[in-house]
């Protein structure tokens, strides 16, 4: 319709009618482009919206399942500290507490449920994470992943290489399964013999090696993610308004 127009003015030579009929067409599209982009920001705004509503429920789930594990996990490195002044006798004690004891028998387990978050994995693989405008949260959702990365591989390798003492040296380490009406859990009670600690050079190498190891674990790969995940949260929580009492602020 409008190109018939504008042959028409052309052949006609109507200079004024086909400048007119060509500032139609410019602010056509211009305004059709504009439409557009309202309608694809005013979705963005939406999604993102919802994605931060997803991604608490999800950090919330998340903490509910891995909480528990990180505080154990991160409480022993300093339960393995004071064990190692004992049996290296650095102090005047003769005998390892019960806690103590059943740390030194867990020095190799590093195991700790990292579950993903599924919204962030979800937008991340449709390529849509720059919906988050908050520049501090999206640089610290990405900051989750990788210490969450360098998390799992300390997991995978330090825990794959450190050693199994009560296996390996029963006669230094005996352990005993109970359940822990407590905590509602199946947990192993550790009797360790302190003078046979001592006397084995073999033990004290292979303790030594599992304290370093831990200490890595903890120092460069939990503290860090559990620092980034509390962190996290905490944008989350002031994205949404929210403000919990029992969660502990980064
Ligand atoms: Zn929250």
């Amino acid at each position: 319709m409008i190109l018939r127009r504008v042959i028409k003015h052309f052949r006609q030579q109507e200079w004024t009618a086909i400048f007119l009929d060509f500032l139609i067409v410019v602010v056509g599209v211009f305004v059709g482009l504009q439409v557009s982009n309202w309608n694809a920001s005013r979705k963005d705004r939406t999604d993102e919206q919802l994605f931060i509503v997803r991604l608490h429920e999800d950090i919330l789930l998340a903490e509910s399942l891995t909480s528990r594990v990180r505080t154990r996990r991160i409480d022993r490195l300093t339960v393995l500290t004071e064990a190692a002044n004992k049996i290296f006798a650095r102090n005047q004690v003769k005998a390892l507490n019960d806690k103590e004891c059943r740390a030194v028998g867990a020095a190799h387990v590093y195991n700790i449920p990292l579950s993903d978050l599924p919204s962030l994995v979800e937008l991340a693989s449709s390529g849509r994470v720059s919906i988050i405008r908050d520049t501090k949260l999206r640089t610290a959702l990405v900051a989750l992943q990788q210490t969450k990365s360098a998390l799992a591989s300390f997991i995978n390798l330090q825990g794959s290489g450190a050693v199994d003492l009560p296996s390996k040296y029963p006669d230094l380490l005996q352990l005993e399964a109970y359940f822990d009406v407590q905590m509602n859990e199946i947990r192993s009670r550790t009797k360790c013999n302190m003078d046979k600690m001592r006397a084995s050079q073999a033990f004290l190498n292979d303790y030594s090696e599992n304290i370093d190891s831990y200490d890595a674990f903890v120092r460069d790969g939990l503290a860090p993610w559990n620092l980034q995940f509390k962190q996290v949260h905490h944008l989350v929580d002031a994205a949404l308004g929210v403000d919990h009492d029992s969660v502990d602020k980064p």
